[in-house]
């Protein structure tokens, strides 16, 4: 059967309705809330502070680390609390995603923690994480060359789509799924992940379209950013 209209009725490119808001924790040094659809992700970040054990501080550079955790009460079965091989793959790769944006060098011998919490889970989690990391690390005044934002493209049935729902994640056998993450000025690709079968001119038409997504996201970013900044000035 073929996927003509999509379930909750977007447009191909359309992503689902996006909310973001930055100082949602007070004791964190950055933190940023990052809603798409039913989906949210809250970011904290903690540092830069002094690395330990002394013997894993590098005078080159800093370390950023990653933590995401999706809450037990976040699905609509009860998740088992704690890490899982799942959790450990993710805040890996979302700590590849925001490497490369964030300037390492002027942090020697420090670390920076970016914990990320998913309290409500419809798909596209990582994404909704990792653009929620990056908002919280530059509320948090850490000094970066260029934002991140990231969203899910995807293949359901036929059709190439933005922001893929948990429903279009499983229609049929499974669509496939691609989270992208991009940076906002050299529009470097440092996340993608890819689940499922494709063909290279689909995976272009997809990758064009998580571009304008993300082209979205950053207008947000910005805008919360900005009126943040305007906010502490008064
Ligand atoms: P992502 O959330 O980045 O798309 P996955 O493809 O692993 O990552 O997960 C897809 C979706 O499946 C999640 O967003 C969530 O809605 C659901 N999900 C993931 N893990 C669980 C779980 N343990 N229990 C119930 N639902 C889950």
């Amino acid at each position: 059967m073929s996927y003509t209209k999509r379930f909750d009725g977007r447009k191909p490119d359309e992503p689902r309705e996006m909310r973001a808001e930055v100082g949602v924790i007070k004791r964190a040094d950055g933190s940023a809330l990052f809603q798409i659809g039913d989906t949210i992700a809250i970011a904290s970040v903690h540092g830069p502070r002094e690395l330990h054990p002394k013997f894993l501080q590098n005078p080159e550079k800093g370390l950023l680390r990653c933590h995401y955790d999706m809450s037990s009460f976040s699905v609509p079965e009860r998740k088992r609390p704690g890490p899982s091989r799942r959790s450990v793959e993710i805040s890996m790769v979302t700590q590849k995603s925001l490497n490369a944006v964030v300037d390492l060098n002027l942090y020697p011998n420090v670390v920076i923690d970016v914990f990320i919490q998913i309290i409500q889970a419809n798909a596209g989690t990582r994404c909704a994480g990792i653009t929620a990391a990056a908002l919280a690390l530059a509320h948090a005044g850490i000094s970066m060359k260029e934002m991140v934002a990231a969203v899910s493209v995807g293949k359901v049935g036929d059709k190439i789509v933005i922001d893929l729902d948990k429903e279009e994640e499983d229609y049929e056998d499974g669509a496939t799924d691609i989270p992208v993450a991009m940076t906002s000025f050299s529009k470097e690709i440092t996340l993608l992940q890819l689940d499922g079968e494709i063909t290279k001119k689909e995976l272009m038409e997809a990758l064009r379209l998580a571009e304008k997504g993300c082209e979205k996201i950053f207008a947000l970013q910005k805008e919360v950013l900005k009126s943040s900044y305007l906010e502490r000035e008064k």
